[in-house]
């Protein structure tokens, strides 16, 4: 049922899964987005190229989006931006600064992003609505509109930071891993969680930079968090769901906090 986030319990959050997929479409799903509502104000956790039409199917307003957090900023979690900036430059009005937080180097791809996509509406027209960039140092809390977060790097490229979160938003705790291979700095994103979302892109085989629900599985007993949910799945994990006795997220997914 949809929650209205006006009537959301003082504390509380809804997260609604925009996209649980990877960068390949695997099984017909969008690419990796969360949208977090707290009572006045929401948040997304990355935002890959099919977050505006995910926002649209749902019926939800992308005009309440406070602050993107970017994990990393690969074109799957990054490449919806360019269509958000697009929505607030034609159709959307905002007042409110749009903070995109993410890692070093965050503004310039997500600038060049943008440039690329819309040369011309980048180098001719007068930016309509305000941007705020915020790159984040690991292992410091940071305040970003109601909501503190925390990021600890992940293993996930050869030069490039990634991140994973801790948002303490309301009176919930939220986690998220990013894309990583096992790291033990998983275990401390997911300690003390409400809610830790975890890659677990492929079933058992096992590349650099990502996991397979086969670490997850070997690791399962040291997440200390009340909720485990999995996502990122690659195609050959999505062959294997009825194997995973993890919750698996999915496009459309809402979780009440
Ligand atoms: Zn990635
Ligand atoms: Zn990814």
């Amino acid at each position: 049922m949809k929650q209205d986030p006006q009537t959301l319990p003082k504390g509380a959050l809804e997260l609604v899964v925009l996209g649980a997929g990877d960068a390949f479409g695997s099984g017909g799903r969008n690419q990796p987005a969360f949208l977090i509502h707290l009572s006045a104000w929401a948040f997304l956790l990355d935002c890959g190229a099919t977050t505006l039409v995910a926002l649209k199917r749902f019926g939800l307003d992308p005009g309440a989006i406070g602050a993107i957090l970017l994990s990393h900023l690969h074109g799957d979690h990054t490449a919806g931006i360019p269509f958000l900036f697009l929505q607030y430059q034609f159709l959307t009005r905002r007042e409110e600064p749009l903070v995109i937080a993410g890692p070093p180097g965050t503004e310039e791809r997500i600038e060049g992003l943008w440039g690329l996509m819309y040369k011309e509406t980048r180098d001719m027209m007068e930016r309509r609505f305000p941007v705020q960039y915020l790159e984040l140092e690991p292992k410091k809390w940071t305040r970003i509109g109601p909501v503190e977060v925390f990021p600890r790097q992940v293993v996930h490229h050869h030069r490039k930071v990634a991140y994973g979160y801790q948002v303490k938003a309301g009176e919930k705790v939220l986690g998220y891993s990013g894309d990583t291979e096992w790291t033990d700095e998983l275990i401390k994103l997911a300690d003390g969680c409400d809610l830790f979302i975890c890659e677990s892109y492929r079933y058992e085989r096992n590349l650099p930079f990502h996991m397979s629900y086969k670490d997850i599985q070997a690791h399962r007993s040291a997440f200390n968090c009340k909720r485990l949910l999995l996502t990122h799945l690659h195609a050959d994990a999505l062959a294997h769901i009825d194997d995973i006795q993890d919750e698996v997220a999915y496009d459309g997914m809402r979780i009440l906090l």
